[in-house]
Order: structure tokens, then C-alpha cells, then sequence
């Protein structure tokens, strides 16, 4: 869909676009293409899109997989999408009109063999992510277009000023791969900050059973809470002290460590410690 396209369906429409639901739509048939051929589709696969908003990604996702799931909160675009991929025509295509992170809270679903292709919405891109990611049924690729600033923080490693609770809950089940900028001009209207393209593709082996995660969320929340405090003072809030001083002892950490040094696999060593002590 090229920018003209846009800008005549908007006009035509009389829709004002909203900055807070972040409307910026990708009308860039490079980017577009460089994006899905990141999700390495075939017949045989699954997408998930949140925030279709117009379908540039939409149109091609159809093209290229075997069935496409999107949800759109704006009612406006659902019913233009309604009329540009008639479900008579696109028996392939489901369309919901919905508020995605409100739908992926309320309707828990085994999404694991599904790939999520999505330029996000900025505001809530990250509860999103997160969401999904530490779903049990989680999806077994992402391709999320989103900030810049996001993005460094969800391929950061232990160290980076970027590091931090976002990127180990999502690293946990992911591992980041490529990336690549998307410049603001490929956007209309072009937003005010950089932007990236992701690609995060799901462990082989998933690296804490699935009833340690919740104390890995928590422990790394609470590592993180005060980036500056020594990780052992702040875990004293959750767990007790014997306990704490055993798992970094056993593990050759020092008390005085502070959460931006540790690596995922040493957080998780921490988890499966506090566990297997108790
Ligand atoms: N995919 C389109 C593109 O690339 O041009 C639009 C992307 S635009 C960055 C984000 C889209 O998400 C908009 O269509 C917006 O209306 C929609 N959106 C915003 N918040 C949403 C939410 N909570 N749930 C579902 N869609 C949402």
C-alpha cells in the first residue's frame, strides 16, 4: 500500500489519526518486505498481527502464510480492513476488533505454533511482548517492529545500560537474532523516535520448568527494582536471608553484586538454587 494509498483512505474516510493508539503506519514496501521475510513464512504457518491498522502488513502476511489472526482496536480501520479483505475472499483471515493485551489476558490460548508479525503499537508494546513471552503456550517466533529504545533493551546482554527486567523476561523463552533499523521516514505520519525491527525466536530447550517462572519474574523484578542496590539487600524483601546467602555461595556469587552484572543464565541458576534449597 503505497503512502498516497494512505493518505486518500484516510481522507476519503475522514479519519484523524491518534497519536496515543500510535498510528504511524508503514506504507515502505522494502521494510515491509525485509519484515516478513524475517518471520520465514510458509502455507504452513500461523500468524498472529496486533494492530493491523490499514493491512500494508496485513496483504502480505496473507500472501504468505497459511492463516492470519489480527486484532485492531481501532473500530474505524476494522471496518475498512472489513471491506479491503472481504472474509468471503479471505477465508484465511480473521480479524478481531479488540484491545490486544486486554485479548491475550482474557483468553489464554496455545499459541505455540504461531508466529506473531506485528508492528506494534508503541505505548504498549512491551506488556505485550511480555505477556505472549512468558505465556506456556508461547508463540515460536516474533517479528515486532517497535521502538529503538525497546529493541536495544530486549537484545541487550548483562552489562549493557539497556539491561534490564524486559530483556530477561523475554530472553528467558527467546533469543534475539537479527534486526534491522526502520527509519521514521518510511512512516506516515513519521513518529519522533527511531525505530527497529526485531526477530526473536523461541528456545529449543526452555530453560526453567514452567513453575520456577513465576519466581524468576519475581526475582528479577526485585533485583531490578533499585539498579544501584546490591542485589542480595533488595532479594532480603522476598526470601530469606539463610537462604539467599546459601544459593550465592553455592554459585560462586558475591553478595555485594548488583543485578545489571548477572547474566540470564546465572538469574535462572538463582531461581532453580532458591528452589532446590528449600
Ligand atoms: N500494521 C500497521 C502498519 O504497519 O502500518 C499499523 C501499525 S500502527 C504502529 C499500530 C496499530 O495498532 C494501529 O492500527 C492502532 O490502531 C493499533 N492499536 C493500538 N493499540 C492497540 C491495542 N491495544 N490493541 C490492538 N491494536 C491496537
Amino acid at each position: 500500500m503505497k503512502l498516497s494509498e494512505m493518505r486518500e483512505v484516510l481522507a476519503v474516510r475522514g479519519i484523524q489519526l491518534s497519536k496515543s493508539l500510535g498510528q504511524n503506519f508503514l506504507h515502505d514496501g522494502n521494510q515491509l518486505r525485509r519484515i516478513t521475510d524475517a518471520a520465514e513464512l510458509t502455507k504452513e504457518d500461523k500468524v498472529l498481527e496486533i494492530g493491523p491498522g490499514l493491512g500494508p502488513l496485513t496483504e502480505l502476511l496473507l500472501d504468505r502464510a497459511g492463516e492470519v489472526l489480527a486484532i485492531e482496536k481501532d473500530a474505524r480501520l476494522v471496518e475498512f480492513l472489513r471491506g479491503r479483505f472481504p472474509p468471503d475472499q479471505n477465508p484465511e483471515f480473521q480479524l478481531l476488533h479488540d484491545d490486544a493485551l486486554k485479548f491475550l489476558k482474557r483468553e489464554p490460548r496455545d499459541w505455540s505454533e504461531w508466529k506473531l508479525v506485528a508492528n506494534l503499537p508503541y505505548s504498549v508494546a512491551s506488556p505485550i511482548l511480555v505477556e505472549l513471552a512468558l505465556s506456556p503456550k508461547r508463540p515460536e517466533r516474533m517479528v515486532v517492529t517497535l521502538q529503538l529504545e525497546v529493541a536495544r533493551r530486549l537484545m541487550a546482554g548483562p552489562g549493557d545500560k539497556d539491561y534490564g527486567v524486559l530483556t530477561l523476561l523475554v530472553q528467558l523463552d527467546y533469543e534475539p537474532r537479527d534486526w534491522f533499523k526502520i527509519p521514521a521516514a518510511c512512516f506516515f505520519p513519521a513518529p519522533d523516535v527511531d525505530s527497529a525491527c526485531v526477530t526473536l525466536v523461541r528456545r529449543a530447550k526452555p530453560l526453567l520448568p514452567d513453575d520456577h517462572r513465576e519466581a524468576f519474574v519475581k526475582i528479577v523484578k526485585r533485583a531490578f527494582s533499585q539498579r544501584r542496590k546490591m542485589m542480595m539487600k533488595l532479594l532480603k524483601e522476598d526470601w530469606p536471608v539463610e537462604e539467599l546467602e546459601r544459593a550465592f555461595a553455592e554459585l560462586e556469587l558475591s553478595p555485594q553484586e548488583r543485578a545489571e552484572k548477572l547474566s540470564l543464565e546465572q538469574f535462572v541458576a538463582v531461581t532453580d538454587k532458591l528452589f532446590s534449597n528449600r
